[in-house]
């Protein structure tokens, strides 16, 4: 399995970046995970979008999902001109209503709804999903694939169900909002040493942090986390892959 990091800023990128976006691919299979801010940009270096098994949402804040927009309105028109066969797959939770609304385009879209603690298929992927603490629903999701297993926070707060969700995990790519705990709003984000601490109590085997402000420095981030972690523990690099 293989994860490559399309966007790793929160709520809007660094300038020349994009928000949350990550292409997971396992053998023939490629999804895309969260479709936020100027992802769309940024998929064609690395796959053609026509080529994705499926996107799936963890959340429908815009920071995760506001490219599909952009991603829809191509793939419609690919549609209308013949150069695709079929809807995009698109697996999201239905709530926000009023988000879950927005999100439909039928003629574009196949949209799957799910709930956080059901689990899916997509081509050799297998997702379990759990809860998260955050702002609106949200799931982290727990993915399965020719032998490994990657698990992605999503957005949350300190959270023992999104630890026991990574559990043993070979790759957590977990959130780090904050430098410290209490510099931002509470029970929505993790600051760096909180994602080491639920990286360190699920003995996960390496650590990847994301959702950085564009003002922070990703490696002091990841300097934190590792002290509290103790494993090995780097700071997500867009247009880069790691094996998981
Ligand atoms: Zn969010
Ligand atoms: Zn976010």
């Amino acid at each position: 399995m293989r994860l490559t990091v399309l966007g790793c800023w929160s709520p809007m990128p660094r300038t020349g970046g994009a928000c949350a976006g990550y292409l997971l691919e396992e053998g023939q299979t490629r999804v895309l995970i969260d479709c936020g801010h100027a992802v769309s940009s940024f998929i064609g270096r690395h796959i053609d979008y026509n080529r994705l098994d499926a996107i799936v949402l963890t959340h429908l804040h815009d920071d995760h999902q506001a490219d599909v927009y952009a991603l829809r309105q191509a793939i419609a028109i690919d549609l209308r001109l013949g150069l695709r066969q079929g809807r995009m797959p698109v697996w999201s939770l239905d709530q926000p209503a009023a988000e879950w609304e927005r999100l439909q385009m039928p003629f574009a879209l196949e949209t799957h709804r799910y709930a956080p603690g059901d689990g899916f298929t997509v081509g050799e992927l297998a997702f379990a999903t759990a809860p998260t603490i955050h702002a609106l629903p949200c799931a982290a999701l727990r993915v399965t694939g020719g032998g490994r297993t990657f698990v992605f926070s999503a957005d949350t707060a300190p959270s023992p169900v999104v630890t026991e969700h990574a559990r043993d995990a070979d790759l957590f790519l977990c959130e780090a909002t904050y430098r410290r705990p209490g510099d931002g709003p509470v029970n929505i984000h993790l600051a760096a040493a909180e994602a080491g601490a639920m990286a360190a109590a699920a003995g996960v085997k390496r650590l990847l942090l994301t959702h950085f402000h564009p003002r922070q420095d990703p490696e002091a981030q990841a300097a934190l986390a590792r002290e509290a972690y103790g494993g090995p523990c780097e700071a997500a690099v867009e247009g880069r892959t790691y094996e998981v």
